[in-house]
């Protein structure tokens, strides 16, 4: 087990799953989006990657910050402008001497409530939400019941996937999905797809 991991080894993890998955992850953008959110995150992850080695030798507060500024930067689309606050403000948020478990879910946090202000939007309304929140209740939870890394890594695999698939039944109410009201019952949301891809590539590099 281990807790400091190179920001290229998540990097590398992340593009991996997003490959494995990428039709998958086309198709539910296509289906009540406009098709681009892979497309947009790929853009994404390529900028931070020829970037990777310097963001590893970087302090993490400067290497949240310099991701957040990226994704806004390259990325575009909705998922562009929101990521990159979330990951600026965990950059504002993250203190130079090296986290414990729990400062990392204040961190998260932190950006959670990010994304929450600059998509004005919430739990139960089909996005990224509906994954990110799940996720750190249930990192906060192993805070207070002190789980092992292991326990905490698995219990929020398990929280982000069951907040994903919660996303298929949901009327949207923020975002291009909510134009579609009613017709996008039936579909996942692809935000909250890759957001659960990424977090649990995350989890199992920490394993
Ligand atoms: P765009 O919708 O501009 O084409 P993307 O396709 O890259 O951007 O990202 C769409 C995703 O962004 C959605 O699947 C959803 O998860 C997320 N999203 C959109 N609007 C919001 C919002 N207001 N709050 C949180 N997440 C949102
Ligand atoms: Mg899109
Ligand atoms: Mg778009």
């Amino acid at each position: 087990m281990n807790m400091t991991i190179a920001i290229s080894t998540c990097l590398n993890a992340i593009t991996l799953t997003l490959q494995q998955h990428a039709d998958e992850v086309a198709e539910l953008d296509q289906a009540i989006g406009d098709g681009d959110h892979l497309v947009n995150l790929q853009r994404g992850l390529t900028a931070l990657t020829q970037d990777s080695s310097s963001l590893d030798k970087m302090a993490l507060p400067e290497a949240l910050s310099k991701i957040g500024m990226t994704l806004m930067s390259t990325m575009g689309g909705a998922s562009g402008s929101l990521l990159g606050s979330m990951f600026v403000t965990m950059g504002k948020t993250a203190k130079n001497t090296l986290a414990d478990f729990a400062g990392l879910v204040d961190i998260y946090a932190a950006g959670v409530a990010a994304v929450k202000a600059r998509g004005k939007a919430d739990i139960g309304e089909k996005t990224m939400l509906d994954t990110l929140i799940p996720a750190l209740v249930s990192l906060q939870a192993s805070v207070r019941s002190n789980d092992s890394l292991m326990q905490a890594m698995q219990s929020l695999q398990q929280a982000a996937e069951q907040g994903m698939l919660s996303t298929k039944d949901m009327l949207p109410t923020k975002g291009r999905a909510s134009f579609l009201g009613e017709r996008a019952r039936g579909h996942i949301d692809a935000g909250a797809r890759t957001s659960q891809l990424i977090l649990s590539a995350i989890a199992d590099e920490v394993i």
